[in-house]
């Protein structure tokens, strides 16, 4: 594997390259144009899912490929890519990662083997899937979660009843990752995953939410009552689940949480997407600006405007950084240690958030009106401080780690 050509400055090989392309090409022609009109429309993209699946861009094969480079380059820079591209359309398509990751982070090999190609479908007839943790009453305290799986040990069967709100593709998946408490007395440590799939009786989608950006993607509200699954469908199994509750009994650490392991595995993802939405930002403001001339000259040339694009830039390349060593400490260890996916979420989430702001800024009234897609962008960007964990949340994780003490 020959390096072949830079990106964003750092040298990939041939089969990074190959990939990557393959996402840039895709998202150039297919994402990009039709961003402004899903988000109007509030619609799925259903065709473009289908395009992608048909153009080997969305399966669980091409998932597995992007995650099994251990250096992290392909993973970071492929999502960067499709969430610079349009970030509402990239959720739509990268939204079953979400519950592919807890699978992967989760399950056992069978179970990874088997649900993952079921959560993309095929070619011909892609799906996607949830990852459902969220609910009315537990948002940033997962450890409320009120959805109940009980076992019955005779039918090995486990029976959920709950409400999930707020879920990324809810109640318009073929496959659903809950989250539930098996023994409540012990918190989010009595938590389990389970696979739930569509038409299984009791489970049911409540209201699909209308946002303020992120609206070509679906939310909803997932129902599910007295929804009955075999015991091979808690992920990880019966046996690491009784060995991980005895040791929590015990007041012993057990290192395993279901939704913590879940969100390890994502956080850094959710930070890439921060990088895209603000590179977008960037280029589209750095390019008005070098144009457009007040007092007789390009705005970028007044100090203040200069300032503001040097800012981006440098922080947008810092956050990249970021985002490619934790995916690396991640894919290569299984492990983000000293909130590294925290620390990471965090910073460019909040970077998303302001570089979109600058961008509006940087084009004045056109950066406030429809005709250019900035102000959908921010609204965007508006999400990553409060999904997969807020901002706040993310602030006391590290500094619960750097200070030793428990903030919460
Ligand atoms: C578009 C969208 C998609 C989503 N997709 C999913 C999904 O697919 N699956 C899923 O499970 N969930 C999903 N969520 C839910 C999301 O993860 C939660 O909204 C998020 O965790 C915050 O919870 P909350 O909304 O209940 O806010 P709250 O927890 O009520 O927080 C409200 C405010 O209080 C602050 N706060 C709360 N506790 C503390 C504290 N201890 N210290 C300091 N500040 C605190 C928060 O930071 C925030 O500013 C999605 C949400 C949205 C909006």
């Amino acid at each position: 594997m020959s390096i072949s050509e830079k990106w964003h400055g750092l040298d990939l090989t041939e089969d990074q390259l190959e990939m990557l392309n393959l996402v840039r090409d895709f998202c150039a022609k297919e994402v990009r144009p039709k961003g402004a009109q899903y988000h109007l429309s509030q619609e799925t993209p259903t065709a473009i899912l289908k395009k992608s699946a048909q153009c080997d861009f969305y399966s669980s094969d091409f998932f597995l490929q992007l995650f099994s480079d251990p250096t992290g380059l392909t993973a970071a820079l492929a999502i960067e890519e499709m969430f610079y591209s349009d970030a509402g359309i990239a959720l739509a398509l990268f939204g079953t990662g979400l519950p592919a990751s807890a699978i992967v982070a989760n399950g056992t090999p069978k179970q990874i083997e088997k649900w993952l190609p079921r959560c993309f479908g095929t070619a011909k007839d892609p799906k996607v899937a949830a990852f459902c943790c969220s609910e009315a009453e537990a948002g940033s305290d997962v450890s409320n979660i009120r959805t109940r799986a009980v076992y019955d040990e005779k039918s090995d069967t486990w029976t959920i009843n709950g409400i999930k709100h707020w879920i990324t593709n809810g109640g318009i998946s073929d496959v659903y990752v809950v989250v539930a408490s098996v023994d409540p007395e012990l918190k989010s440590r009595g938590q389990a995953s389970f696979i739930v799939t569509d038409g299984t009786p009791g489970l049911s989608a409540g209201r699909h939410l209308d946002k303020h950006g992120f609206r070509a993607s679906h939310t909803g509200e997932v129902i599910l009552d007295n929804v009955v699954v075999p015991g091979d469908h808690l992920l990880g199994g019966k046996d690491r689940l009784d060995k991980r509750l005895s040791r929590a009994r015990r007041n012993e650490s057990s290192g395993e949480q279901a939704a913590m392991a879940t969100f390890e595995a994502t956080r850094w993802m959710v930070a890439a997407m921060g990088v895209g939405i603000a590179r977008a930002a960037f280029e589209y403001a750095r390019d008005y600006a070098v144009v457009r001339e007040q007092f007789g000259k390009p705005i970028a040339a007044h100090q203040q405007v200069a300032e503001l694009l040097a800012d981006m830039a440098t922080e947008i390349h810092l956050a990249r950084l970021g985002v490619i060593n934790a995916a690396q400490t991640y894919l290569s260890t299984g492990k983000l240690d000293r909130a590294q996916g925290s620390m990471v979420k965090y910073f460019a989430s909040e970077l998303a958030v302001k570089a979109t702001r600058n961008a509006m800024q940087i084009l004045g009234g056109a950066g406030y009106v429809n005709e250019h897609p900035v102000a959908q962008w921010h609204a965007d960007a508006l999400l990553l401080p409060i999904f997969e964990g807020t901002s706040q949340i993310q602030k006391n994780v590290i500094a619960s780690v750097v200070t030793g003490l428990r903030i919460r």
